[in-house]
């Protein structure tokens, strides 16, 4: 990240510490008063403010026994996103609200903030840290001037340490189901192991000097970590940042220099940064495409196979993997291909 935009995204950091800072004051990383609310029979209300997050509340709490709605749909950016109407009704309905935290939905922090003081919010990565501090652990995360970046779902690992840590939040509001809670986790659990050793293999494919991705903002630095990936984000950490043009041409140089034959966007981020890369490294006489579109911080349709986290990885990576690979033909046709063609 160019130095100017660090440290804009650095001040937009900054101004949401003070809150932050207020949730680490209520114990454990929560935005939350720990009264315990009795709800009977009736469905216990969660409300999720990512569809990512929704996704893991539905694995965890099983079909009936939790009612989920997710405040951001397909292709929303959660740095942006403000909220509405309807959400405010949303929240106001629910027993349980769940967010990823570390910043992640930035402009919603006031409202889960307020939201604290009536009902229990739990952010999940927040609350991570602190499980983490309590048990000595080595600190998860991925910091820029001690900021931690919020995309932990793309290492598959992290993603199972939420959902663990998301069980144990139900087992704890709703014990009389702790043991279906303890189930599903187990088979998620198993789930995300087969997933995570899916990504290893496929990722394999990829010839090491080309394993680099670079992509409209930094959201992939956890999978680059995870899965042995350089990374390369136009934008910084959150979109509120813009690309400048010196980013833009350092990662030209960087694209020419390792040959690489494609780049990609993201569902929930303009591509204008991502053409314009494509562009200068054309100008400069080297074959480069969009490889595709990936999902970074959100899903797919709701419903649809990528409308899920499992689906949304899978999806990814067998795009990343075919553009990487389409012009090795000789290099990969002796290999069993784990892809269907993609359409398009
Ligand atoms: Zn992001």
């Amino acid at each position: 990240m160019p130095d100017s935009l660090r440290c804009q995204h650095r001040r937009s950091l900054l101004k949401t510490l003070a809150c932050s800072t207020y949730f680490a004051l209520q114990g454990c990383g929560k935005a939350s008063v720990s009264r315990k609310t009795h709800i009977g029979d009736r469905p216990i209300q969660v409300v999720a403010t990512t569809a990512l997050v929704a996704d893991l509340v539905r694995n965890i709490a099983g079909p009936k026994r939790v009612q989920v709605v997710s405040l951001m749909g397909e292709g929303v950016d959660p740095h942006m996103y403000k909220g509405s109407p309807r959400d405010v009704r949303d929240l106001a309905g629910a027993d349980l609200v769940v967010a990823g935290g570390l910043h992640l939905e930035g402009k919603l922090i006031g409202v889960l903030h307020r939201l604290g003081h009536q009902k229990p919010v739990h952010l999940l990565g927040d609350e991570l840290t602190t499980l983490a501090e309590s048990k000595k652990l080595p600190d998860p995360w991925i910091r820029d001037d001690g900021m931690p970046d919020p995309h932990c779902w793309f290492d598959v690992s992290l993603w199972q340490r939420e959902a663990e840590l998301f069980s144990q939040i139900l087992c704890d509001y709703d014990p009389s189901h702790a043991s279906e809670f303890q189930t599903n986790l187990k088979n998620y659990s198993a789930e995300l192991i087969k997933l995570d050793a899916e990504i290893r293999r496929d990722i394999d494919l990829i010839p090491a000097d080309r394993r680099l991705l670079v992509t409209s903002h930094d959201a992939f630095r956890y999978f680059g970590r995870a899965y042995g990936i350089q990374v390369e984000g136009i934008q910084g950490l959150s979109t509120e940042s813009e690309s400048g043009v010196r980013r833009t041409n350092q990662l030209v140089d960087l694209v020419i220099s390792r040959r690489i034959p494609a780049i990609f966007v993201e569902t929930s981020v303009s591509d204008d940064n991502v053409k314009a890369l494509v562009e200068g490294a054309q100008a400069r006489g080297h074959k480069i495409r969009i490889g595709g579109s990936l999902f970074s911080d959100a899903p797919g349709a709701f419903g649809k196979p990528e409308g899920t986290y499992a689906g949304m990885l899978r999806h990814n990576v067998r795009t990343f993997v075919q553009a990487m690979t389409q012009d090795l033909k000789p290099l990969t046709e002796n290999r069993s291909s784990p892809f269907k063609p993609l359409n398009g």
